[in-house]
């Protein structure tokens, strides 16, 4: 029996909800006014009255809505149907336990202006957390304001300004010259763009052939007298540790500069090791990667900013602080801080975040963060392994959380990196993250986390086993990869340069 289109629009498809319109339909219906009606006329100007009478909205019943929208959930794929190895960005599971306390009705309902004697709670569990973050990184200075970890680079770069101007002061041939911020030319984007954000001058520091920071160059950069720090992330990008950072970081405070860690890859160090002992001054955490909690798809983020004791004036405003054991407000808020880079975030920033990677963090206990960390290198290192013989990698050095691979072997055959991470969908992984860093020409960067069992790992190391085979005896296969979508490959270019954001019956109809 051939099935038709019709029988299968349940999950073919989808039309767009305003293409589902139908004149007259409705959710809900309202009982007749029993009050006079006040003509609009009368409330608001002429001239902010539309004067459409809101042509296009869809006209949909509430089981058409939802039905349209769980439909097209499940074309998703997300962290709770499997592995997400996207390197760098540390999609681990995220447990229900973490949401349940996110969504404590006193917390989630809390109003973010409530006086600080009725919020007692939700400053302990900043304070708390605080604390934790402190311990965790050796740093213990700590603002969990920032919103993501760009934000909290940014503040980290406006504290060292801040920290550069109050000590060598503003005038000074000094302080004018001191203006370079140094980044590996393996750094993530968004380093050199806080830098320049906050009127710092970048320059490049380049990669060793082993994938690490190059210390003469490192040397010769600080040699000029003008450099205000470096943006340093460690493992770095490549999944390597830099085993020099003490050097790397007595290097640059020797030439009176400051060290800004990115704290994206944490997941390789959280138990283990702390920034704060390496010599770094300031590093922000992504709470939304190490710390689970959801994010993708716009997903709220956090990126806490932790420093030394001697930057810890420039945080910004206002702090949590416990004024001791007893009394009705244990906990304040303090504003007033003359040196403080001012406020970087509404409020406090996403609470909701804080609250889950406090639960994370109370839940594993001090062994249970140290065993997340060893099994996500051990996972990563796991595929390293796996897939040694098959993919070409780039840097002898073992690998930390995440594990890169080059696209080298099988491009002879007119494979790309694109297409193997296309290609991967068909095999039910999410793809792994590419073309990043941008260092390594057809970089494929591998990041299970120690969300995932043994078999999983395996099943992925023999995808991409199975994807390198294709490569040579059916190049094809994978060129036109996936194949299990709805929809193929997409113009992606087109798609982030060109967006359609909106849709107009009127322009659809004429094929615009
Ligand atoms: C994710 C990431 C960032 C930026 O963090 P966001 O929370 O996405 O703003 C910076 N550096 C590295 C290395 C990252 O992986």
């Amino acid at each position: 029996m051939t099935i038709t289109k019709a029988a299968t629009h349940v999950t073919q498809n989808e039309a767009l909800v305003f293409e589902r319109s139908q004149t007259g339909r409705r959710g809900y219906r309202l009982p007749a006014l029993d009050v006079e009606e006040t003509a609009l006329d009368e409330l608001l100007p002429a001239e902010l009255r539309r004067e459409d009478d809101l042509e296009g909205v869809p006209e949909l019943s509430e089981p058409d809505v939802v039905r349209h929208f769980t439909r097209i959930s499940t074309w998703n794929y997300n962290i709770d149907l499997g592995l997400y190895p996207l390197g760098s960005c540390t999609m681990k599971y995220n447990s229900r336990l973490n949401e349940r306390v996110a969504r404590i009705p006193g917390f989630a309902a809390l109003h973010p202006l409530a006086p600080e004697e009725d919020a007692q709670g939700a400053l302990e569990v900043m304070y708390e957390l605080q604390r934790h973050l402190a311990e965790i990184t050796g740093l213990p200075g700590v603002s969990l304001q920032p919103a993501a970890g760009a934000h909290g680079e940014l503040t980290g770069v406006m504290m060292i300004r801040a920290a550069l101007d109050a000590r060598d002061g503003t005038s000074s041939d000094e302080a004018q010259r001191r203006k370079v911020m140094l980044i590996p030319d393996s750094a993530h984007g968004t380093n050199p763009a806080s830098a320049h954000l906050s009127g710092f001058t970048v320059k490049t520091i380049r990669s060793t052939p082993e994938g690490l920071t190059d210390l003469d160059n490192l040397r010769e950069l600080c040699a000029s007298g003008d450099v205000a720090g470096l943006m340093l992330t460690n493992p770095n990008t490549c999944g390597i540790f830099e085993r020099n950072i003490k050097e790397i970081c007595a290097v640059v405070h020797e030439a009176g500069g400051l060290v800004y860690m990115d704290g994206a890859n944490m997941n390789a160090l959280v138990g283990v090791a702390r920034p704060g002992d390496m010599g770094v001054d300031v590093i922000h955490l992504n709470l939304h990667k190490t710390f689970s909690t959801p994010h993708g798809g716009g997903g709220p983020g956090s990126g806490p900013c932790c420093c030394t004791a001697e930057l810890e004036p420039f945080l910004p405003v206002p702090r949590v602080t416990s004024g001791g054991e007893t009394g009705d407000t244990r906990f304040a808020l303090e504003y007033d801080r003359p040196q403080s880079v001012g406020r970087v975030k509404a409020f406090y920033g996403n609470f909701g975040m804080h609250l889950r990677a406090l639960a994370y963090i109370l839940t594993h206990g001090n062994e249970g963060l140290r065993e997340a960390t060893e099994a996500a290198v051990l996972n990563a290192r796991f595929i390293a392994a796996g897939l040694a013989d098959t993919f070409d990698s780039p840097f002898d050095s073992p690998p930390m959380h995440e594990c890169l691979f080059t696209d080298k072997r099988q491009s002879r055959k007119g494979v790309h990196t694109l297409d193997i991470a296309k290609r991967l969908i068909d095999y039910g992984f999410h793809p792994m993250t590419i073309y990043f860093p941008l260092i390594v020409s057809g970089a494929m960067l591998i990041e299970p986390t120690e969300s995932v069992g043994r078999a999983e790992l395996q099943q992925f190391v023999d995808a991409m086993k199975e994807i390198a085979r294709e490569a040579v005896e059916d190049a094809d296969t994978v060129l036109n990869a996936p194949h299990t979508t709805r929809i193929g490959r997409l113009d992606e270019a087109a798609a982030a340069r060109k967006p359609v954001l909106r849709w107009r019956p009127a322009e659809r109809a004429a094929g615009a």
